[in-house]
């Protein structure tokens, strides 16, 4: 693991020479002798592991797509197939040569990096949620993540944190976990809505007079919505970190506004992208400038969905993640399904001037995405885009929406709930109108109660709440 300072201002071309060194030694020495699955994969598809020198020969290697992950009924130990295996004591000799990557010592692998430490679970809203398996190895990596993005976010020790993130074993609570532990912050693990509760949340962000709340963005904006009626204040909110679900630029303007209009210091709103293939998260340093990754964790590709072609710079494309320094489960070329609208750019950031590669846009749910049956042809149906029009509606306070079948055509349902003193009437038509001028289907808007959609959403039952119900084959 090299200094972070010095990754983050690498100029791209020193930056792809690490990445070539990184992945020709992760193949060679780890995937080619204790990887189960890509040992037998490399075989079965003839594949010289030595001859992948570097990122320019990644096309040689097949994709691993979500469905290789999932665990089939008859094989639950199939997880284990991309997990490292533990080296001998006998391997872990000095070795006589090969060259000291940035002035490492080379001594065989220690078998201590390699050894099982705890499971995060990829967050699985259409697919079942597949184990990724953490060595101290790769939790030393997931601290090392949480520290660089406090320091894109420019988040130091003086600022009381509320982690409003769910409580669950996945990687996004638990990096915002160590990371304030890592800094040497206060801060309130609260579990999130799930846990602890919005009242309870609120509360301890009044009487602890945090500067900082961090939460995914319908849950920020539920918080910030909700304040008034518990009867708390905001005035000493800062700013707010969203993540861990789809979190467009719409998201953040919304929450901007409604800080502004409770009374908060001030109202910063900043993004993490939480990839649980990539066992680990990347924060903006400010909106819209692009996820910083890290080039020497985890390298990025952008590729076309349908083809998987490799796709140019700035091109909106699917995100592709290789790990170049792992151990546990490590994955090679993994298709995570999350769309990044702005693709990737290697050119240093205008805002920060960190080097580092950065994901552009917003990252729509490739699983969001629904092909519906038109009248006469196939219409697509993108739940992100209505999604994004929803976080920019003032008037309403929690939404869902079902995608029905009748008579052959399939159609929507919009069900909300207006914010307290909203005409709810009005507000029905109004979006009525406007969804109908956005989305080629039969659509519908209806009202509801804040229980009844509280409930449907589960809003402090689930990680992050379900607003997207496909009932076609219920
Ligand atoms: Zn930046």
């Amino acid at each position: 693991m090299q200094a972070w300072n010095k990754i983050s201002r690498m100029p791209a071309p020193a930056i792809k020479k690490m990445q070539d060194e990184l992945l020709h030694k992760m193949i060679t020495e780890e995937l080619a002798v204790r990887h189960p699955y890509y040992r037998e994969l490399f075989k079965e598809k003839n594949i010289d592991p030595a001859g992948i020198k570097g990122v320019d020969d990644l096309n040689k290697l097949p994709f691993t797509e979500k469905k290789d992950l999932v665990i089939p009924e008859d094989d639950p130990l199939h997880p284990k197939k991309y997990v490292l295996e533990v080296p001998s004591e006998e391997e872990q000799k000095p070795k006589k040569k090969g060259f000291a990557l940035f002035g490492k010592k080379e001594t065989g692998p220690d078998p201590s990096d390699y050894r099982f430490f705890s499971l995060y679970f990829t967050a699985g809203r259409t697919a079942k949620p597949v184990p990724i398996e953490y060595t101290h190895y790769d939790l030393e990596n997931l601290k090392e993540a949480g520290l660089r993005t406090f320091d894109i976010l420019e988040i130091d020790r003086d600022g009381t944190l509320i982690n409003g993130f769910t409580f669950a074993p996945n990687a996004y609570f638990w990096q915002m976990f160590y990371s304030t532990i890592g800094i040497g912050s206060t801060a309130l693990q609260t579990g999130g809505g799930k846990v602890l509760g919005m009242e309870k949340i609120l509360k301890a962000m009044d009487s602890m007079e945090a500067p900082i709340l961090a939460a995914a963005p319908g849950y920020s904006r539920f918080a910030l919505q909700t304040l008034e009626h518990f009867g708390f204040s905001a005035e000493n909110l800062e700013r707010i970190v969203i993540g861990i679900d789809y979190s467009p630029m719409e998201a953040v303007e919304s929450i901007k506004k409604l800080m502004e209009s409770v009374g908060a210091k001030d109202s910063k709103v900043q993004r993490i992208y939480f990839n649980s293939e990539a066992k680990s998260g990347w924060a903006e340093c400010a909106p819209d400038y692009g996820y910083h990754t890290n080039p020497d964790h985890i390298l990025i590709e952008i590729v076309d969905p349908e083809s998987g072609e490799s796709l140019g710079e700035g091109e909106k494309g699917e995100v592709v993640v290789t790990h170049l320094d792992a151990r546990g489960t490590v994955l090679l070329r993994c298709k995570t399904g999350d769309i990044a609208t702005g693709g990737l750019t290697t050119e240093p950031c205008p805002n920060c001037k960190r080097t580092v590669p950065r994901i552009m846009g917003d990252i729509e749910r490739k699983s969001m995405i629904y092909d519906l049956q038109g009248k006469d042809k196939t219409v697509q149906f993108n739940g992100n885009h209505l999604r994004k029009k929803m976080f920019a509606r003032e008037d309403v306070l929690l939404w869902y929406a079902e995608i029905n079948r009748s008579d052959s055509q399939d159609t929507l349902k919009v069900v909300v709930k207006g914010v307290s003193g909203a005409d709810e009437e009005a507000l029905y038509k109004s979006l009525q109108e406007e969804l109908k001028a956005d989305f080629e289907m039969p659509l519908k808007v209806e009202g509801s109660t804040l229980d009844a959609v509280a409930n449907k959403i589960g809003l402090e039952k689930y990680i992050t709440e379900q607003v997207i119900f496909d009932n076609r084959n219920s």
